[in-house]
């Protein structure tokens, strides 16, 4: 660095033009710590990087890719999808498409109506709003959402009020007000949802970025008990926990509980941007034409799609599947948990799940895990500091499950000192 003050704005653009493409800075705003791989590709449970190696995939895009890649019938839908029509019209005029998808989620749910958007957070902010609305129809003051300690439910405003993650909202308070979490016991939630206030109880069944947390089903009748004793709304969030994951289309079956108000989004169209809330005839009958509203929300071609994977989601063969390999996963990630060293120092300490959606805590950091899975072979995430998520695609195979969990349990007993 010589003349630092000569033409100081042509270095750097001459500088990047003559380095490798795969050593430029990425021009995407790093919001996210990317692995150092590029996906290109993908067949079944295997995810393929731009190298020709392939992964294992225990990670689904994070819940998205519930039917694994190259699926022939999903791409058929997509085809098929793009063929009949436009890929979009306004929310103005509405599409054949939108009203099939929000009929069959109805004859399939506790709902009587759906509003669809185009992601998780968004279903999440609906349903706040949703839920104020009817609450005002009751009194003029019950307006508050309360949320549940290692809640996740998106990262805008109001839904990252209810996330329960102080590094992610310090940074951007003042967050929504009318907002607040709280300890995930009946008796804290009897003082709490005070019936003139109180607008709405958010859940997920199963907490997973907040570290894969089971929701006991006795927890949950408790909670559908007092919050439709004191009339406030229940929201399920199963935007991760939903869609077959659990092993029943819906994690609230599990509860023999129905919610008021309940969002999907991740798997639900197939990758493709979708979100939808799903709302009881009580509270839809609260909201009126101008209340809400999204541009993208639901058009032809994500609904007709969504109608394809919900389809496949709903089979009674995959849903038995899930269920069995949750059994099986339980056995061998608890088989995990009891081997290694001494109690002490255990790598894992503990595992927590459902389904095919796993949480096991381990001794060292989550993340250097992960990297040491990936270099093996496998994917897999995290859900907070100290623990791994298992995700993988529901159509999965026994197979694969028994080639990713040995490869877990290599990993997890490697020494930690790094090779000088
Ligand atoms: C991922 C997730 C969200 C947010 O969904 P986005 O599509 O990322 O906005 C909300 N709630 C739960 C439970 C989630 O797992």
């Amino acid at each position: 660095m010589t003349s630092g003050l000569a033409l100081p704005t042509l270095t750097l653009p001459v500088a990047h033009a003559a380095m490798r493409a795969d050593e430029r800075p990425s021009a995407i705003l790093q919001t996210y710590a990317r692995a150092p791989i590029t996906l290109a590709g993908g067949e079944g449970t295997d995810l393929i990087d731009d190298t020709g190696r392939r992964y294992l995939d225990f990670t689904s895009g994070i819940a998205v890719n519930a039917l694994g890649y190259g699926d022939a019938g999903l791409l058929a839908a997509m085809h098929a999808a793009v063929d009949a029509g436009p890929a979009h019209v306004s929310n103005l005029f509405g599409s054949q498409a939108g009203e099939d998808l929000a009929q069959w989620l109805v004859d399939h749910s506790f709902a009587a109506r759906v509003f669809f958007c185009n992601s998780g957070a968004e279903a999440n902010e609906g349903a706040f709003k949703f839920a104020r609305r009817w609450g005002r129809t009751l009194g003029p003051a019950k307006t508050e959402i309360v949320a549940l300690r290692g809640a996740f439910h998106g990262r805008l405003f109001a839904s990252l009020a209810a996330t329960d993650r102080p590094a992610y909202r310090a940074p951007f308070r003042p967050l929504a007000g009318g907002v607040s979490i709280v300890e995930r016991d009946i008796a804290t939630l009897e003082t709490v949802l005070a019936p003139d206030t109180v607008a709405a109880l958010i859940v997920e069944p199963v907490q997973g970025e907040g570290g894969v947390r089971v929701l006991d089903p006795g927890f949950l009748r408790e909670l559908r008990a007092i919050t439709a004793e004191r009339r406030v709304a229940l929201i399920l969030d199963e935007i991760q926990c939903g869609l077959g994951r659990t092993g029943t289309l819906f994690a609230y079956e599990r509860a023999g509980i129905e919610p008021d108000l309940l969002t999907i989004a991740k798997p639900l169209a197939g990758g493709l941007p979708m979100g939808a809330v799903l709302l009881s005839a009580e509270i839809a009958g609260a909201v009126e034409p101008g209340d809400h509203g999204t541009t993208f929300g639901g058009g032809p071609f994500v609904a007709a799609v969504a109608r394809y994977v919900v389809e496949r989601l709903a089979d009674p063969a995959l849903l038995a599947a899930v269920r069995d390999h949750g059994a099986w996963l339980a056995s061998e990630l608890a088989a995990l948990s009891a081997g290694g060293e001494g109690s002490g120092d255990r790598a894992v300490r503990g595992v927590r799940g459902v389904g095919l959606l796993w949480g096991v805590d381990v001794r060292e950091p989550a993340s250097d895990i992960v990297t040491r899975a990936r270099e093996r072979g496998l994917l897999v995430l995290t859900a907070g500091t100290h623990t791994l998520r298992l995700l993988p695609p529901l159509t999965v195979t026994r197979e694969e499950l028994e080639r990713g969990v040995t490869i877990l349990r290599d990993v997890l007993s490697m020494k930690t000192e790094k090779p000088s």
